[in-house]
Parts: structure tokens; C-alpha cells; sequence
């Protein structure tokens, strides 16, 4: 019964998804196999955490446009998410959502899910509301050295706080909704540090060995490949070429997982 409502509520939410252009053909085929899983093996708990991510992340993509026009030949790709970022963002939660088939007793399966979802929400928050920062942000390998706004392994004090924001509301909900109802404050903070760590480690990756390119035409760095948003193909300038913007999102939530797991058992 519950994998049938889980099927269902998958399939509504991606179509809605996909009719706003939150998510594009592939992503919503993609979302609806990953909603299934979660929602179907997990329950309500594990939809409201996958949904609180998915809805602020869409929400807040379409928030200050205008001010992430200009940024917009950097990223990879656009508000319109595909299939590659919906399994780099959702594949782990995904697959712990299926170790709870296996341990439903354990609490172990809920905490992973919830890390690398508190992970690539505190990723996503602070992408998106990082642009409001009146500074242009500091490189996590060198922070005396300043980057342009929007440049993969930036950081900034509006980035960092909506970081810590993103990641501590997954974490609030986590302890509120655990299936097993036994996680504490102490849970909270974990997920928390857990979320915060994980997209850390995104800027980290961003600033030293995910695939750069660079656009000889407007003469800047981009994560855009092979075309440009000017339609110039783009050179590779830096990093391991299959490390992409979708694996760079797992490495955001399996850190996560990791930090949480290790600091936690
Ligand atoms: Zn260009």
C-alpha cells in the first residue's frame, strides 16, 4: 500500500516538477524512480525531509533572478535540474532509504539519509543565496585570495550562514520525525555539522580538482562543457574531466554521510 501511495506521490510531484521547469524531461523520469524509493520504502518521515530539500531548492533557484542573471554562464547548467544533478543530489538518500528496507529497526539508515540530505541542502542554500553576499567570496584553499561571485570553491560569510541554515533545518526535521523517535539535540547537531562539512568539502572539490573550463571568447572560467552559454566551445582549463558538477553534488552528501556516521557510531 505504501509503495503504491509512494509511486504515486512521486509521479505528481515530478510531473509538477517538471510543468514549473524545475526539472526537465530526464530529471523527471529520474526524480520519479528516486521519490518511489524513498517515499515507498521510507514513508511520510523520509518524504517530508526529501520534499523540504526539493521544494526550498527549486523556491529558492527562482528567488533574486535577477541578481544570478550574470552568474549564469558559469554554472553548468540552469534552473531546469536533469538527470545528472537529480541522482547527484538524491542517489544517497536513495540508497539509504533501501537499507532501511533491510535494518528497519536501526537508526543508522535515517541518520545517513538525513546527513546527505542536510549536505546537499546546505550546498544548494548556500549556491543560491550566496550571490547576496555585498563581497565577492574568498577561495577555500587560499582564503586570503578573493574569487568572482558564483566561481566553484568561493566562499563567503552569506554563503557559510545560509550553509549553516540549509543544513541545520534537514537536522531539525530529522530529530522531529525520526521513525524512531529516539534522536536527541545531540542529533541535531551532528546532522548539522554533518550537512555543513558535506558542502565544504563541495567548495573544497570546486577549488581544487573538479573538471574547469574556460571560454576564449568571453575570456572566463565556466563549469559550462562542451558549449559555452555563448555557444563557444570551451577549453579544459583544470581538474579531473569526469569530475563534473553531478559528482561533485554526491561528494557533497557522501561527505556528509561519512562525517555524520564516523563522528556518530
Ligand atoms: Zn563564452
Amino acid at each position: 500500500m505504501q509503495l503504491i501511495c509512494g509511486i504515486i506521490l512521486a509521479i505528481i510531484i515530478s510531473y509538477l516538477a517538471y510543468r514549473a521547469h524545475s526539472l526537465n524531461k530526464s530529471g523527471a523520469l529520474t526524480a520519479t524512480l528516486i521519490g518511489t524509493v524513498i517515499f515507498g520504502i521510507g514513508g511520510w518521515q523520509w518524504a517530508i525531509l526529501l520534499l523540504t530539500f526539493f521544494i526550498t531548492s527549486s523556491a529558492l533557484s527562482r528567488a533574486f533572478r535577477n541578481r544570478k542573471q550574470a552568474l549564469r554562464e558559469k554554472y553548468s547548467k540552469g534552473h531546469e535540474r536533469d538527470a545528472g544533478q537529480v541522482l547527484g543530489n538524491g542517489a544517497m538518500a536513495a540508497l539509504f532509504a533501501g537499507f532501511h528496507a533491510f535494518y528497519p529497526e536501526s537508526m543508522i539508515p535515517w541518520i545517513g539519509f538525513a546527513a546527505s540530505l542536510a549536505a546537499v541542502n546546505a550546498d544548494t542554500w548556500a549556491t543560491e543565496l550566496g550571490v547576496l553576499n555585498p563581497t565577492p567570496p574568498h577561495l577555500i584553499t587560499d582564503l586570503r585570495k578573493r574569487v568572482e561571485k558564483g566561481t566553484s570553491g568561493g566562499i563567503s560569510l552569506w554563503g557559510t550562514g545560509a550553509s549553516l541554515l540549509g543544513s541545520s533545518v534537514i537536522a531539525l526535521l530529522a530529530v522531529l520525525l525520526s521513525p524512531t523517535g529516539t534522536l536527541t539535540t545531540a542529533h541535531w547537531l551532528l546532522i548539522t555539522f554533518a550537512g555543513l562539512a558535506g558542502s565544504l568539502f563541495d567548495s573544497f572539490l570546486g577549488a581544487t580538482v573538479q573538471a574547469m573550463y574556460y571560454c576564449p571568447t568571453d575570456k572566463k572560467e565556466t563549469e559550462k562543457h562542451p558549449l559555452h552559454t555563448c555557444g563557444t566551445q570551451t577549453v579544459h582549463l583544470r581538474g579531473w574531466k569526469w569530475l563534473n558538477n553531478d559528482w561533485v553534488n554526491f561528494a557533497c552528501g557522501a561527505f556528509g554521510v561519512a562525517v555524520a556516521l564516523a563522528i556518530g557510531f
